[in-house]
Formats: C-alpha cells, sequence, structure tokens
C-alpha cells in the first residue's frame, strides 16, 4: 500500500458506495449517541444502513423502535438484521411481517450465535430454521426483497474448511441472497482470497467487505480472537503504546482504515460496510479520506418536503 498511489484518485468518491452498521441502544445515553450518529453519517446519503438483531430475539423490540425511527424520522433506507437463533419458524416469520408492515424491503439474513455464546456448540431450535440458508428461504418465501448475508473471508469458526463455508455461502445465495457482507477483516489478500474461493464456486453477488474502525484495539484484539479474525503483527505494532492517549489512537485507526479501504478500491472493490459502532468520527473521516463528501443540503431538503 503507497498513499502516493492513492493521492492520483480524486474520482474515488464517485465510485464508492458505503453503507452502516448500528446495533439498537439499550439506555437513553446510548440512543442519544445513537442518533448523534445517524445524524452525522446521513448526509453521506449510504446506500442502507442496517440495524442488527439480538440473538433469540433479545432485541426484537429496541431493534423494530430503531428501525421505525430511521424510517421515520430520515430520509436513510434501513435493512433489519435477523437471526434464528433459538426461536420457532411460526416467531421468526411473525418477526418478519412485523418488519414488512413497518415498510422494511431489506434484511440481513443471520442464523445468530448459540445462546451460550460465540464458540459454544449451536443448536438449532427444533422446529426452526437451522442456518442463514434457511432463513433467506423464508424472507424469500415472505416477498421480494433485498437479502444480505454474512461471508467470512477467514472461513466461519465453526467450518471445519473454507469449502465448507463456501458451501453455506452458496447455499444462501441458491435460496435467494443478493449479497454478501463479510465479517470484518484486517488482511485485505484474504479477503481477495475468499471472493476468489467464491466466483470458482459460481458465487457471483457482490462481497462486500465489513470494515470494522479500530475504536479500541484491546477490544477488537479479544472480539477478533473469538470470532476467528486475525489480528495482524502490523496492526497490533501500530496501536501499540496508544491505550492511554485516545486522540492519537483515534488518528491511527482512521489512517488504518482509510489505508485499508482505498487498497481495496485499487483491488476493484466498490462497495463498503462500515461496522460504526454507533459512533460517527472515524467513519465520517474515513469516508471523507475516500471521497464520499456530505449531502447536508439535499438530506435537510428531503426531510423538510
Ligand atoms: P450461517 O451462514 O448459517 O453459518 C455460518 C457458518 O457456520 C457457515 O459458513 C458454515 O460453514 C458453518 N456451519 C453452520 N452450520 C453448520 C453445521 N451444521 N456443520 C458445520 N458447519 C456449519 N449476529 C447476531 O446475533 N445479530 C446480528 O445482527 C448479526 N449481524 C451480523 C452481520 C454480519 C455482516 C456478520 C458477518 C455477522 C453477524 N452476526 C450477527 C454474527 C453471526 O450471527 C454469527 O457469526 C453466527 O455464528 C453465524 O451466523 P451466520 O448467519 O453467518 O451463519
Amino acid at each position: 500500500m503507497n498513499q502516493f498511489r492513492f493521492s492520483r484518485r480524486p474520482d474515488i468518491g464517485d465510485k464508492v458506495k458505503v453503507s452502516f452498521e448500528f446495533f439498537p441502544p439499550k439506555t437513553d445515553e446510548m440512543e442519544a449517541r445513537l442518533w448523534d450518529t445517524v445524524t452525522r453519517l446521513e448526509p453521506l446519503k449510504p446506500k442502507f444502513v442496517s440495524v442488527t438483531y439480538g440473538a433469540g430475539g433479545s432485541t426484537r423490540e429496541r431493534t423494530a423502535r430503531t428501525i421505525g425511527r430511521i424510517l421515520n424520522e430520515t430520509s436513510l433506507t434501513p435493512a433489519a438484521h435477523m437471526t434464528c437463533v433459538d426461536a420457532a419458524r411460526h416467531q421468526v416469520d411473525a418477526v418478519i411481517q412485523e418488519f414488512v408492515d413497518m415498510g422494511v424491503k431489506r434484511f440481513v439474513a443471520l442464523r445468530g450465535d448459540p445462546a451460550a455464546g460465540v464458540g459454544t456448540a449451536y443448536r438449532p431450535h427444533p422446529d426452526g430454521y437451522a442456518n442463514g440458508a434457511e432463513l433467506v428461504g423464508a424472507l424469500k418465501d415472505a416477498g421480494d426483497f433485498d437479502i444480505s448475508v454474512s461471508a467470512y473471508p477467514e472461513k466461519h469458526p465453526e467450518s471445519p474448511d473454507f469449502a465448507t463455508d463456501i458451501d453455506m455461502l452458496k447455499r444462501k445465495v441458491d435460496n435467494g441472497a443478493t449479497r454478501a457482507i463479510t465479517q470484518f477483516f484486517f488482511d485485505n489478500d484474504l479477503y481477495e482470497r475468499y471472493v476468489e474461493r467464491a466466483r470458482r464456486a459460481g458465487i457471483y453477488i457482490p462481497i462486500v467487505p465489513g470494515i470494522l474502525p479500530v475504536h479500541n484495539f484491546t477490544q477488537v484484539a479479544n472480539f477478533s480472537a473469538r470470532c476467528g479474525a486475525l489480528v495482524p503483527a502490523w496492526l497490533a505494532e501500530r496501536f501499540d503504546g496508544l491505550q492511554n492517549d485516545p486522540q492519537t489512537h483515534a488518528l491511527v485507526a482512521s489512517a488504518v482504515a482509510a489505508e485499508q479501504v482505498l487498497d481495496l478500491v485499487e483491488r476493484g472493490v466498490g462497495d463498503f460496510h462500515f461496522y460504526t459502532m454507533n459512533r460517527a468520527d472515524l467513519v465520517f473521516a474515513i469516508c471523507h479520506m475516500i471521497g464520499i463528501r456530505s449531502h447536508e443540503a439535499e438530506v435537510a431538503g428531503s426531510a423538510a418536503a
């Protein structure tokens, strides 16, 4: 990667499309932070914004409330995450219908993590959808939706090998998935290799890289270990010694993520999904660096109309 190559690409912003992921807030304080974030990122005109859904429906009400506010109070297009872990089919179908009645047309369909936590054995509900692929099928039966699914450039920790992992992605595509969004990763070569594997397996939907700006390196390193994402030594080196220096940490984090995104643009990637962690600053800065600029006047106009 080298910044001089990137600096010759002032037109990048025209080509790149972004989406943002939020989680439903638990407290009034978190709710206020989320809406500050939504307000700041809305003028960047993302393709859609997605709202996560807790395993076993644990966030159903909060996810629905957040989606409702996005629909009613912003110009943004929401995508509702759905999981099928620990739920019978009729319960999942009822949640799909609830979202559809609200006006939701985009979904992110996931199996979800086992209730006992990441790393424990997954047991499908006896009357439930067994995995992401079956949930995609249920959504497809319910309507003509835009359906995103997960993809794992370093394979899902439960997949014994890449062939099994890619096979699951293929089943999701065969059932109607229109886009895959990846687990976050820091090594672009791993992403590229995964996309090549998927294409060789006859999977042609967009595989959109999920980008995680590193708000807190220690937390990201711990979480990565649990979900099977590699933290390269060079990344640890960049954040080394910055635990008590939030300002420098944030500057380094936006440089690292912008570098990653720009390198992917150089490799021909045009869509990015940002795990915002309900914080605007790093994502806003990274978008600015890749040429995505605020359309504040247009957003204000559409809200007034
Ligand atoms: P699936 O695609 O069904 O399966 C994942 C992998 O497990 C497959 O690749 C497959 O190889 C392997 N596998 C599945 N079943 C078997 C089996 N029987 N034998 C062998 N291997 C098997 N979690 C939430 O709780 N809420 C969210 O909102 C949420 N959003 C996410 C968004 C994105 C973009 C991503 C990447 C993940 C998200 N997750 C979310 C996490 C996700 O729920 C977990 O990673 C979960 O463990 C797997 O769900 P999945 O839909 O990827 O599973």
